[in-house]
This record gives structure tokens, C-alpha cells and sequence, in this order.
């Protein structure tokens, strides 16, 4: 990903308010477009205005990215600024992943966690982020939804990581099939795999297990069949087609604990 600034020039400085409104309602809007991450800010300086964003790749401004809100929000932008904003790559967002930039894919990953910046949708080719608006049959609906269950998804690996009050509760929902956040990733991989037309998956946690034996012989939850992968994919070693589930071996056994 680039950590990228976007300058504006207000026309006059009583219009530098009103710009400043309008850019927190572009970025916004940019956003759940999966044109920036969701991590920006506007800063002003008498009647200069700059937008500062994370892009998933050097061209995600470009207007032909840009959907129905965008363009119409830029659109009253423009007669607010003296010429057209300039837009400046300062350089590589440290400690990001690449974008997937596959011209096939042959199924989608729905994936987060707590520290991820980027596209919940990965490509099962090259395991990286798919921009938001590189998927084109997606609708904005969907856009927001995945962004939602996305912030519902890092709110519960926040807790968990943390080891507070909140730790088994969500463990529960990130780890169990029966779990809210899993029934809404799961039904948003249905309607996203439906728009898509590629098998779109979901990530099963699994931090605690009884030991490695265990894990190997652990069983999809829903269909109850074997699932271990020969060989794993990336961090993924347990893949169900029929169920469109993926999962990880767990990390940590009672015997880790002499
Ligand atoms: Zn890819
Ligand atoms: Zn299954």
C-alpha cells in the first residue's frame, strides 16, 4: 500500500470550512469504496487542505475508480478549490501487503485482523488484498457490509488479543461456526460469491488446541468431514470446498505451558 497526500486551495478563505467539510465526506466516501484505507485525515493551513491516505495501489484515485457519490461529492469539491488538487505518492506504507493484482482469480478469501489496513476480500491465487473496487460486480451495499463486518471482525481480535473481560466471548465469535460474526461473514461470502461468481471462503480462528495430533485429525464443523490440507496454504491448513470454510491448527497446547 502508498501513503499518499492530496492538496486542495480553497478560493477564498471563508470557503476553506466548507472545503474541509466536503473532503471528510469525499474521503468517507472513498473509503468504502476501498479506494483508500480507513485511516486518513484532513488537515488545513489558512487555505490550504490536504487529505492524507493510505492507497491499496498507486493508481486507486484515478477517477474511472471513483463510483456514483465519489465523482458527485468531487464534483461540488471543484467549485469550492481554485485548480484541481494535486496528488502526490510520498511513499510505501510501511508493513503493508502488496495488492493482488491476478488478471483470473479462482476464489476469494474473506480475512482480517486487527492490525490490517487493507481489502478484507483476499485472492486465493497470491493470498493478497483484492482492492474493493477492482471487483466490479460488487455493489455498494456489499462494499459497506464487508467494511462493516470487517470493523465487527478487528473490534472482537482487539478484545481477544488483549486478554480482558472480553477475551472468551470473542474467541467464541471468531473461532465458532455458530457464532453472529461468523453467520454474517459467512452469509456475506454467499451473497458476495453470488455477485462475484468465484467460491468466496471463510477464515475459522483456532488459537488454543489439545495438541498437533488433535488438530490434525480435526474434522470441517459443518459437514464433520476431514479437511487438513496436504500441503498448507499460506497460513491456511484446513480447507472445506463443500462448506466454503478455511481454518488454521492452533498455536497453543497445555504442554506449551511447562
Ligand atoms: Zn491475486
Ligand atoms: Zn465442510
Amino acid at each position: 500500500m502508498f501513503d499518499a497526500e492530496v492538496r486542495f486551495v480553497a478560493t477564498r478563505s471563508s470557503l476553506t470550512q466548507k472545503l474541509v467539510e466536503e473532503l471528510w465526506l469525499y474521503a468517507h466516501a472513498l473509503c468504502r469504496n476501498g479506494q483508500i484505507a480507513d485511516d486518513y485525515s484532513v488537515s488545513r493551513q489558512a487555505r490550504r487542505v490536504r487529505l492524507l491516505c493510505i492507497l491499496p495501489e498507486r493508481g486507486s484515485l484515478e477517477g474511472m475508480f471513483h463510483d456514483k457519490r465519489s465523482r458527485a461529492l468531487l464534483r461540488s469539491i471543484g467549485k469550492l478549490i481554485t485548480r484541481p488538487p494535486t496528488k502526490s505518492i510520498t511513499g510505501e506504507a510501511a508493513d503493508t501487503p502488496p495488492s493482488c493484482s491476478c488478471r483470473r482469480r479462482s476464489c476469494l478469501h474473506l480475512f482480517t485482523h486487527m492490525f490490517d489496513d487493507s481489502s478484507p476480500l483476499a485472492c486465493g491465487n497470491c493470498s493478497q488484498p483484492v482492492p474493493l473496487y477492482r471487483l466490479h460486480r460488487l455493489d455498494v451495499r456489499s462494499r459497506e457490509a464487508l467494511l462493516g463486518w470487517q470493523s465487527d471482525y478487528q473490534a472482537c481480535d482487539r478484545l481477544f488479543i488483549s486478554s480482558g473481560f472480553g477475551e472468551m466471548w470473542a474467541y467464541r465469535q471468531m473461532s465458532r461456526l455458530d457464532s453472529g460474526l461468523t453467520m454474517d461473514g459467512r452469509e456475506l461470502c454467499a451473497a458476495v460469491e453470488a455477485k462475484v461468481r468465484v467460491p468466496v471462503f471463510y477464515y475459522l480462528h483456532k488459537y488454543w488446541g489439545r495438541s498437533n495430533e488433535m488438530e490434525c485429525k480435526r474434522l470441517c464443523p459443518s459437514c464433520g468431514k476431514s479437511w487438513l490440507l496436504s500441503e498448507p496454504i499460506g497460513i491456511f491448513d484446513f480447507k472445506c470446498d463443500a462448506c466454503r470454510l478455511l481454518s488454521s491448527k492452533a498455536v497453543d497446547f497445555p504442554s506449551n505451558a511447562n
